[in-house]
C-alpha cells in the first residue's frame, strides 16, 4: 500500500488527506499545534461558554466548495447555517448595501437605477455559478471545461476594482461592490483587483454567506471525521523541520509528502532536494497585508444605525468606496490607516449555539499592514461605534490578538498575513510559482497544498484536493508504466 504524509492540518491538508485517503493511500496528517484545523478553528475567548471563530469564521468557499460538499460532511456533524441577511454594507449616511440571497433585496438597498445595474452584471454569473466555480477553483492556467461562463467572469474580473465601481452611480452599490473587493488584501487599483470580490459577490447571491454551527471548528471536527473513516489518522504537536525527519516520525519511509505550509517554509523542509529555480522561486513568494483579531462579548446586539445591519451576518465597515479604496492603498505600502477597513461577524443570529442568555459573541479584524507590530483594538472598535453609536457601552469582555501573536499561532500567517500570500496580479495567476503543476516542488513526491497554492485563500479544501489529485496522476502514470513493462517481459 502506498503512503502519504501530510505536514498541516488546515482545511487544505485535510482535503489533500481525505483524497489521498479515498484513492486508497495509508495517510497521516502531522500537525505542529496542539489542536487540529490551522485557520479553522473555535474557541471560548472572552466569556465561558461563548464560541469565537479564531480565525475564518463565514464561509462562501465552504459551501461552494466542490470537495466539502461531495464528502457528505452532514454526516459527520457539519450544518451550515445562514442569516437572513448575508452581508451589509453601512454608510455614514444611514444608507447600506445589502449582498442577498434574495437579489430583490440587494436590489432594493442599491435604489432602482444601480439595483438594476447590479443584477444586470450579476444574474447571469449567478446562473452559471457552478460552471464558474468548477473554473476559478484551480490553476489559471488550464484547459476550459466552460468556456463561454468563464469568459464573462473573467471580463469583469480583470479590470481594477475601482474601475468597475464606475458601473453604478450611488455610493450603496459602489461600496458594497469594493468591500467585497478588499478580500483580495491589496490595491484594488490593478488588475484582477476585483476578482477576489467578483467571485465572493457571484457566491452570495447564489450560495449565501453561511457559518458552520457551533463554531467554524465543526468544519475541522467533520473533514477528521472523514479521513477517520477512510483509515486515515492525525497527530497534533508534531512540528516538522525537514524530510529526514519523517522515517523516525511514521516508521516509514512516505511515497508522498503534501506540505500545507507556506512557499518559504516548505523550502526549508525539503533542504539541498529542491531544484535550485524552485528554491528561488519559494524563497521570492511574497506575502501581504495582516489582520488585527478581535472578538468581542457583548451584552444583547450591536446598535447598527441601519436595521439590515441588524440582520447581516458580516458588516464591512470603510465607509465609501473611495475610503476603502485609500486604506486598502495605504496597508499594502505599509502605512497604517486612521480608519481600516474591518470585517465584523455575526454569525450568533445564525447559530444561537454560540451565545449564553444575553451574552453574544462579536467577530472583528482590521487590514493592518503586513508585520504591524502596534495595536489595532481602538481602531476596530471606533469604527463599529462609527455605524453603531452606543456600541461600547454594550460591550463585555474583549480578546484581541495582535498581528505577531497570529503570526506565531500559525508559522503559515507570515507577517500576520492571512491570505497565503499577496494577491496581486502576477502571484493571483501564478501561484506559488509560474508552473503547469503549480503543487509539484520538483522532488519526486513532494508536494505544496496550501493557500499558497491555486485556488488561493478561504476554507474549500480545494487547493489540498488539486495537489492531492496532481500527485495521483504521477502515481497513475508510475502503475501505468509498471504493468506496461511487466505485460512487455510477460
Ligand atoms: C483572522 C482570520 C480570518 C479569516 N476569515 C476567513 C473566513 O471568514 N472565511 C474563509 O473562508 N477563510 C478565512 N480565513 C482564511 C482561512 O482560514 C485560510 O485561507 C485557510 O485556513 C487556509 O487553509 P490552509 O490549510 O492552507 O492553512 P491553515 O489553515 O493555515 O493550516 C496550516 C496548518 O499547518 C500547520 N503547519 C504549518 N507548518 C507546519 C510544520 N512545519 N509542521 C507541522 N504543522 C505545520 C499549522 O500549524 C496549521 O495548523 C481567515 C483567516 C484568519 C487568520
Amino acid at each position: 500500500m502506498s503512503t502519504a504524509v501530510v505536514v498541516g492540518s488546515g482545511p487544505n491538508g485535510l482535503g489533500a488527506a481525505i483524497r489521498l485517503a479515498q484513492a486508497g493511500l495509508s495517510v497521516t496528517v502531522l500537525e505542529a499545534a496542539d489542536r487540529p484545523g490551522g485557520g479553522t478553528h473555535t474557541s471560548e475567548l472572552t466569556l465561558p461558554g461563548l464560541l469565537h471563530d479564531d480565525c475564518a469564521a463565514i464561509h462562501p468557499t465552504g459551501v461552494a466548495s466542490p470537495l466539502l460538499s461531495s464528502l457528505g460532511l452532514e454526516r459527520h456533524g457539519l450544518r451550515w447555517l445562514w442569516p437572513e441577511v448575508d452581508l451589509a454594507h453601512p454608510l455614514d449616511d444611514g444608507r447600506a448595501g445589502v449582498l442577498s440571497r434574495d437579489m430583490a433585496r440587494t436590489e432594493a438597498s442599491l435604489g432602482s437605477g444601480d439595483g438594476a445595474a447590479w443584477r444586470r452584471l450579476f444574474a447571469p454569473l449567478v446562473a452559471d455559478f457552478a460552471k464558474i466555480a468548477d473554473e476559478v477553483l484551480r490553476p489559471v492556467l488550464h484547459l476550459p471545461r466552460h468556456p463561454a461562463a468563464l469568459a464573462r467572469f473573467g471580463v469583469a474580473a480583470l479590470p481594477p476594482a475601482t474601475w468597475m465601481t464606475r458601473y453604478w452611480r450611488e455610493e450603496p452599490a459602489r461600496a458594497l461592490y469594493l468591500g467585497s473587493a478588499a478580500h483580495v488584501f491589496g490595491r484594488l487599483d490593478t488588475p484582477l483587483s476585483g476578482s477576489v470580490g467578483l467571485l465572493l459577490t457571484t457566491a452570495g447571491h447564489a450560495v449565501g454567506w453561511p457559518v458552520a454551527e457551533g463554531g467554524s471548528y465543526a468544519i475541522t471536527d467533520a473533514m477528521i471525521r472523514c479521513l477517520e473513516s477512510l483509515g486515515g489518522s492525525v497527530r497534533t504537536g508534531v512540528e516538522v523541520a525537514g524530510l529526514d525527519q519523517l522515517p523516525g516520525l511514521l516508521g516509514h519511509t512516505p511515497d508522498f509528502v503534501m506540505l500545507d505550509t507556506s512557499p518559504r517554509a516548505a523550502a526549508r523542509i525539503v533542504g539541498d532536494r529542491l531544484p535550485a529555480r524552485v528554491r528561488r522561486s519559494l524563497n521570492r513568494y511574497r506575502h501581504g497585508p495582516a489582520a488585527y483579531k478581535v472578538d468581542f462579548a457583548i451584552d444583547g446586539d450591536v446598535p447598527w444605525t441601519n436595521e439590515e445591519c441588524r440582520r447581516a451576518g458580516t458588516l464591512h465597515l470603510g465607509g465609501s468606496a473611495a475610503e476603502i479604496a485609500a486604506a486598502e492603498a495605504a496597508t499594502a505600502r505599509g502605512v497604517m490607516p486612521k480608519r481600516p477597513f474591518v470585517l465584523v461577524g455575526q454569525q450568533y443570529l445564525a447559530d444561537p449555539s454560540r451565545s449564553v442568555r444575553r451574552a453574544n459573541p462579536l467577530y472583528a479584524y482590521a487590514h493592518v499592514p503586513h508585520g504591524h507590530a502596534g495595536s489595532a483594538l481602538e481602531a476596530v472598535t471606533a469604527q463599529i461605534e462609527r455605524f453603531a453609536p452606543g456600541f461600547r457601552r454594550r460591550i463585555l469582555a474583549v480578546h484581541a490578538r495582535s498581528v505577531p501573536q497570529l503570526a506565531a499561532g500559525n508559522q503559515n500567517y507570515v507577517g500576520g498575513d492571512i491570505a497565503g500570500g499577496s494577491n496581486h496580479a502576477r502571484q493571483l495567476v501564478f501561484r506559488p510559482r509560474a508552473s503547469l503543476d503549480p503543487y509539484s516542488l520538483g522532488v519526486p513526491g513532494v508536494y505544496l497544498c496550501s493557500a499558497s497554492t491555486p485556488p488561493g485563500a478561504g476554507v474549500h479544501g480545494m487547493c489540498g484536493l488539486r495537489a492531492a489529485e496532481s500527485a495521483l496522476s504521477r502515481l497513475g502514470a508510475g502503475r501505468a508504466i509498471v504493468q506496461a513493462w511487466r505485460g512487455h517481459r510477460g
